[in-house]
């Protein structure tokens, strides 16, 4: 942490920063220039906050150095992280090594459209299946997800399948369960600042997918990723899914950039989700070319046996052809752009 003094400060100012900083145990190393003084302060940041040293006279400004965050910082943990995500013995990774592919259903709306879509994303080469059973839904009117028995649904495509389930929990109530029939808890947009939530997540034993909320910064995004992570839980993977910006021909617009950004700051994981981004089945493929090329950990896509008739996000959700030129991307365009991962696509443990 820096202190940088006002050009007025006086000695006497200088000295009560010094001793505030004395008084908890830190260590204050004063620099004079030749307009004004900084100081630079050692110790435990967190006592340093609680000294309010910003109100002190002579003080102009106080700038932290290190991150805010800790657990998912890459200060502390210079490599990148790996999450492995499913039952011992048929894990899928999702992190540097390899490029991970999850689609499904947007929402859960029946066994046989949940099956039909879990064998098309299973043939196009996805290896983990998303899929809602409690949909976070803006209207109240709109179909809210079978709940429970969407979960149900779930594990038994996933007996028949053999694909890994990841799925959302809105509710901090619901946690246990879904963890019971899940593979991965995802933390949806609407949820990434319900702190309540993060931490029951963070208990919960399940790797997490941690959507990044609509308006919310970088840094917000991985200060919740350090709710879940003090709770004892750093299988987390990070999903940028697109922000609010002022460009309606979109329904986010995808932040491409948040990937190798977040990848400078945090060593956990990060995939993009391209259907929510855009919420356009004509965009998913040329934004997953871009998540390929940026350097991200993986996709996860929205896949419809029959999206005209889908219950929830139709619009976004590839069949058939789509999802065949999705796949070759997928297969075709790491090498091409230099990623050492290729050989590894789609590898199961
Ligand atoms: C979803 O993945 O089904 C979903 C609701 O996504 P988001 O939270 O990104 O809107
Ligand atoms: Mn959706």
């Amino acid at each position: 942490m820096v202190v940088v003094m006002s050009p007025d400060a006086t000695d006497e100012d200088i000295a009560q920063v010094v001793e505030r900083v004395e008084s908890v145990g830190g260590e204050a190393f004063v620099s004079k220039g030749l307009e004004r003084a900084i100081v630079g302060l050692i110790g435990d940041i967190e006592s340093f906050h609680h000294l309010n040293l910003r109100a002190l006279r002579g003080v102009a400004a106080v700038h932290r150095i290190s991150d805010p965050y800790k657990l998912v910082s890459r200060q502390h943990h210079p490599q990148r992280s790996t999450v492995w995500v499913g039952p011992q013995g048929h894990q899928v990774p999702i992190g540097p090594d390899t490029f991970t592919f999850i689609a499904g259903p947007c929402a859960v709306e029946s066994p046989e459209q949940t099956v039909d879509a879990a064998r098309m994303a299973a043939s196009a080469g996805a290896t983990l299946l998303r899929g809602g059973a409690y949909k976070p839904r803006t209207s109240p009117y709109a179909f809210q997800g079978l709940g429970i028995e969407g979960l149900r649904i779930l594990a038994s495509v996933r007996e028949t399948t053999g694909l890994p389930v990841v799925t959302e929990v809105v509710d901090a109530r619901d946690v246990e369960t879904v963890a019971e029939h899940a593979d991965m808890l995802q933390i949806g947009t609407r949820n990434m600042a319900n702190f309540g939530l993060l931490q029951e997540v963070g208990r919960a034993g399940k790797p997490v997918l941690l959507k990044r909320g609509m308006s919310s910064t970088v840094e917000e995004w991985l200060m919740a990723a350090e709710y879940i992570a003090q709770r004892g839980n750093l299988d987390i993977v990070l999903c940028e899914r697109g922000i609010r910006t002022f460009e309606p021909s979109t329904r986010n617009t995808l932040d491409i950039s948040a990937v190798p950004v977040v990848q400078a700051l945090s060593h956990l994981p990060i995939i993009i989700d391209p259907s929510h981004a855009a919420g356009r089945k004509d965009l998913v493929v040329p934004l997953t070319r871009a998540a390929v090329a940026v350097g991200a950990d993986g996709v996860i896509v929205d896949v419809h046996p029959s999206p005209e008739s889908a219950l929830c996000d139709g619009p976004q959700a590839l069949l058939g052809g789509d999802l065949r030129d999705l796949a070759q991307v997928v297969r075709q365009l790491p090498p091409v752009v230099g990623r050492t991962d290729a050989a590894r696509l789609v590898r199961r443990s």
